[in-house]
């Protein structure tokens, strides 16, 4: 069956590219489609501590390109391209992809991970990019002993807003509870560091400026009280750093393949979806530990499934 892969892992992050690897070492031929850039939200992650093995000073975009070389290394190709459409249910699998073009496989891996949820409040769309940002990493430095405001408690939140301490001159987080959701050894780090405020039981209701930040409207979760925290004078602006969770890429599979009310794909622990030969690995798959660890081990055992799957069937 000429042009028919043995799989097509959709997405190159940790989960995709670590199928990828153990999928072209199992001798498969292996295509990797990702609509950006390789490494999904990991390389907007400015420091990786908890990779077993991973060099000091590891960030993002440094794993990541180890994982690619690795992976083409040993002949998966990876591809850029935007899957549209799934038709998955055949022993042949179909995608097609924006532009036209159509990539058949005898089995696909779902690694599209997953995309930073918004505040959804006034001014925000509007001024993203001009003061508000999802990425520490990428948008640190504009804010250059300025002060930051880093909405979120969770692992993401704490974790980016010690990293912003090395170029803000003040960071506050911003959270709608009084207790952080980190875990507790980020928590500690945060408590300790001079540059960490918080405003706790504060949500932002509203961002407002005149082509950059300006102002914005912090909201009293507990009372309703509004505040409005304006730009020191001196820089005029501030930096707002939005690290509320993240919501499921599965937009694309709904009416295929089976997915929870939260929008995550949930599968057997080898991974299989709903559909024989469909698997799904990484972050989009209902779990209870997101983790470059995790992401790559479920790469690893859903690519080891695809194969058992192909081997089983007569095509
Ligand atoms: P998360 O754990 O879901 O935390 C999201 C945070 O945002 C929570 O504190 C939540 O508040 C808050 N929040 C949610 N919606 C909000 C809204 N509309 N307005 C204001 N606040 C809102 O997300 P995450 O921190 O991005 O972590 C995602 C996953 O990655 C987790 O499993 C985490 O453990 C993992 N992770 C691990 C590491 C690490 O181990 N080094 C680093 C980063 C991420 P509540 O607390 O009140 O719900």
């Amino acid at each position: 069956m000429e042009n028919v892969y043995d799989l097509v892992i959709i997405g190159a992050g940790p989960a995709g590219l670590s199928a990828g690897l153990y999928g072209a070492r199992s001798r498969m031929n292996v295509l990797i489609l990702e609509k950006e850039k390789s490494g999904g939200q990991i390389v907007t992650t400015s420091d990786i501590a908890n990779y077993p093995g991973s060099i000091p000073d590891a960030t993002g975009p440094t794993l990541i390109k180890r994982m690619v070389d690795q992976c083409e290394e040993f002949g998966a190709k990876i591809e850029k391209g935007t899957v549209e459409e799934v038709d998955l249910k055949g022993k042949i699998k179909k995608l097609h992809l924006k532009g036209g073009s159509e990539v058949e496989s005898k089995s696909v891996i779902i690694a599209t991970g997953a995309y930073p949820r918004r505040l959804n409040v006034p001014g925000e769309k509007e001024f993203t990019g001009k003061g508000v940002s999802y990425c520490a990493t990428c948008d640190a430095d504009f804010f250059t002993d300025m002060e930051i405001y880093c909405v979120g408690g969770g692992d993401t939140a704490v974790e980016e807003a010690l990293f912003l301490t090395k170029f803000a001159s003040k960071v506050t987080i911003v959270h709608r509870r009084d207790e952080l959701r980190a875990a507790k050894s980020i928590q500690e780090k945060a408590f300790k560091n001079e540059k960490i405020n918080f405003l706790w039981n504060s949500t932002i209701d509203e961002i407002r400026g005149d082509g950059i930040v300006e102002e914005m409207v912090v909201k009293n979760t507990k009372t309703g009280e509004k505040t409005v925290i304006k730009a020191p004078e001196e820089f005029g602006t501030f930096g707002i750093f939005v690290f509320v969770g993240y919501i499921p890429n599965t937009e694309i599979f709904k009416g295929e393949i089976e997915l929870n009310d939260k929008g995550y794909i949930e599968t057997c622990q080898n991974l299989k979806t709903n559909i024989p030969g469909v698997y799904a690995a990484g972050d989009i798959r209902e779990k209870s530990l997101r983790q470059v660890i995790t992401a790559a081990a479920d790469g690893a055992i859903a690519a080891i499934q695809a194969e058992r799957h192909i081997e089983s069937i007569e095509y």
